[in-house]
């Protein structure tokens, strides 16, 4: 039996590995910080045989919130990942499966590599409307990918979409492949709709580096990216620094920044509410865009999310704050579950793939339901 995480976005440290039933495994930190959750690993040479894989450092990951009712993620063929029994107790987390084939991977979602982010941008290019973007680079000299659908206008809104500021998050690229999939689809009536009334600027990836290096929350720096919009610097964050320096010439009347939750199972928005700027009609836009979604898609929910800010005690170095503050625009934090949805749970696949293209789709609904108010 060989266990390795010598690809893009592996992670695992192998501590003893001589016992199928008895496999002693640990989850390696983002460099540069303390932050880890995020595990992708490949098991060959078990077929037949049960594994029993402990993950004993479980118990001081970032969010430990995430572990219980979670099931980890399968494949053997890299495309269909499927949930295995998974138990966590006394802070180890323990995966069990017994592979049906001489190789299995392992991860905490479904990976998204660097390799299938090229794809998703050679795809997109294609269409007569992309305009593919290198707007900087990352710290490991990746490309900062910019996709601009449709061309500036008189009257036309400006609308940004960013996704994996936390590269473990990798259900916000799936999300990607949705939403762009919809926004390109020219018999589609409500994308096309949606290019006639607004620009489109796209970030399928905000931190590169992490995704490769196999992190949960930082760039290769152990920067939290999500905590540098109101300081973003190109020695820590140049990610940031070079998206919002493309805001400040584009402007921005839309900006959705899409994540995932660890611990709570339901997908939900999360909106500017205590920016200092924030008043009644961001309140209206963004209970507009949040009904409107529910009902293009009843994998998206109002009741369960996080706390909301009190009024003006926002913190401004997360990007929908800062964004909904700076720019005075609709800004949102949307956010799928690693777990499932709750209320419409699939019991092989949890929250997969498919389900976040879907509701990538159905955020195009969303957004030319509050268009015509953005301004
Ligand atoms: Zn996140």
């Amino acid at each position: 039996m060989h266990i390795t995480d010598r690809f893009d976005s592996g992670n695992i440290e192998v501590l003893d590995a001589a016992d199928p039933s008895r496999i002693r495994l640990e989850i390696r930190k983002d460099n540069g910080s303390d932050f880890y959750q995020w595990f992708h690993f490949r098991v060959t040479g078990a077929l037949g045989a049960p594994l029993t894989m402990a993950i004993e450092n479980a118990g001081g990951a970032a969010y430990l919130e995430g572990w219980p009712g979670y099931r980890a993620c399968a494949s053997y063929d890299r495309e269909t990942w499927f949930r295995i029994d998974t138990s966590y107790e006394n802070g180890v987390l323990t995966l069990h499966h017994t592979p049906e084939c001489d190789t299995v991977w392992f991860a905490y979602f479904a990976p998204y590599s660097m390799e299938r982010h090229q794809d998703l941008l050679a795809w997109a290019q294609l269409h007569s409307a992309v305009d593919l973007e290198v707007i900087g680079e990352t710290l490991d000299g990746q490309t900062m990918d910019c996709l601009t659908v449709g061309t500036p206008g008189t009257g036309k809104r400006t609308v940004w979409v960013t996704a994996r500021q936390h590269p473990g998050e990798t259900m916000a690229e799936w999300w990607m492949e949705g939403f762009l999939a919809r926004l390109l689809d020219d018999e589609d009536p409500v994308a096309r709709t949606l290019r006639e009334k607004a620009v489109f600027h796209i970030v399928p990836n905000m931190n590169p580096d992490g995704s490769k290096r196999g992190h949960l929350r930082t760039n290769a720096r152990g920067v939290n990216l999500n905590r540098e919009w109101d300081k973003a610097s190109l020695e820590n964050s140049p990610e940031v620094f070079h998206v919002l320096e493309r805001m400040r010439e584009t402007g921005i009347d839309l900006a959705l920044d899409v994540h995932g939750d660890e611990a709570l199972p339901y997908n939900f928005i999360a909106g500017g509410e205590g920016a200092p700027n924030f008043d009644a009609r961001g309140q209206e836009l963004l209970d507009g865009y949040k009904t409107a979604l529910k009902t293009a898609s009843p994998d998206f929910q109002t009741g369960h999310g996080y706390a909301v800010d009190a009024p003006g005690s926002a913190n401004l170095a997360i990007c929908t704050n800062y964004l909904a503050n700076e720019f005075r625009c609709l800004a949102m934090t949307l956010e799928m579950p690693f777990k499932d949805n709750a209320d419409l749970p699939d019991p092989v696949h949890g929250w997969s793939p498919e389900r976040c293209r879907k509701l990538g789709a159905a955020n195009l609904d969303a957004m030319l339901a509050v268009m015509g108010r953005l301004r």
